[in-house]
């Protein structure tokens, strides 16, 4: 087996993060520095160490969803000592634990993180077309002409948007994406009337849509609605493939379970 694939496969890190550690001289196959890419190891009998510790193929990976509150960069270590996701996850429980795909910092919602490096490459990869859903609430009424153009594609600079479905969320369904989206809780009833009063006073002139794609473009969301002249206000992940948020709280994070995380591959 190829060495970043064994590494990635132990939870080492990701399959790039293999890479880079095998690059940087960090890894060893039985006392020796392999620093080539294409080198192979035998996981029954060759002891591979990274930074001295050995890695062991044993353990089963683990995966888990946080439900990401905004104001929080998806990366595991911020030079410029930001508030990262990596302060919501169990980090010395699960070494190797990595986000899968990023959320934006103002973004809430649903974010996978595994220490199966393997795992990410599947999921992400547009081939697969893993389905995701978000909410977004946007400036000004959408019509359904806009609706059309985002199931239809939209073109942004990195090309025509891939088939995706979207519809104007109203009645609860409104009412529950409105629930995830970002912002201050009101800490007093006066303060949480004023906020109602507000809030229906800017129904007339917004919308909460509901979009569905197998693309993970940078920003994507966000800039398929600005395509339509509907900048997002505020922007939720309710859905990863099988997955769904239901009753994780904000900030909270748990393990799939056996059946979930096999309903992912
Ligand atoms: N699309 C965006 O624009 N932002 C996200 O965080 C996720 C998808």
């Amino acid at each position: 087996m190829r060495l970043q694939k064994f590494l990635a496969r132990a939870g080492a890190a990701s399959r790039r993060g293999s890479e880079n550690l095998m690059t940087a001289g960090r890894v060893t196959v039985n006392g020796q520095v392999v620093t080539e890419l294409g080198s192979k190891v035998d996981p029954a009998c060759d002891v591979v160490a990274v930074d001295g510790r050995v890695v062991s193929w044993g353990a089963s990976p683990t995966t888990i969803m946080l439900h990401k509150p905004a104001g929080f960069v998806t990366t595991m270590s911020d030079p410029h000592a930001r508030a990262t996701v990596a302060d919501l996850v169990p980090t010395d429980r699960y070494p190797g634990l990595y986000p899968i795909g990023r959320l934006d910092a103002d973004t809430t919602g649903l974010l996978l993180f595994s220490t199966d490096g393997e795992l990410g490459h599947g999921l992400l990869h547009p081939r697969h077309h893993v389905e995701k859903t978000y909410w977004a609430l946007v400036e000004g009424r959408l019509g359904p002409a806009d609706v059309r153009a985002l199931c239809d594609g939209v073109l942004l600079e990195d090309g025509r948007t891939a088939p995706a479905r979207a519809r104007v969320l109203a009645g609860a369904d409104r009412d529950r994406a409105m629930a995830c989206f970002a912002g201050p809780r009101p800490h007093t009833h006066a303060q949480a009337r004023q906020r109602t009063r507000a809030r229906k006073g800017r129904d007339a002139n917004d919308s909460v849509v509901e979009l569905v794609l197998t693309e993970g473009r940078k920003h994507q969301v966000k800039r398929m609605l600005a395509a339509v002249d509907h900048p997002v206000v505020s922007l939720h992940r309710e859905t990863f493939g099988p997955l769904s948020l239901a009753g994780l709280a904000r900030g909270a994070w748990r393990e799939l379970s056996a059946h979930e995380t096999e309903a992912l591959h």
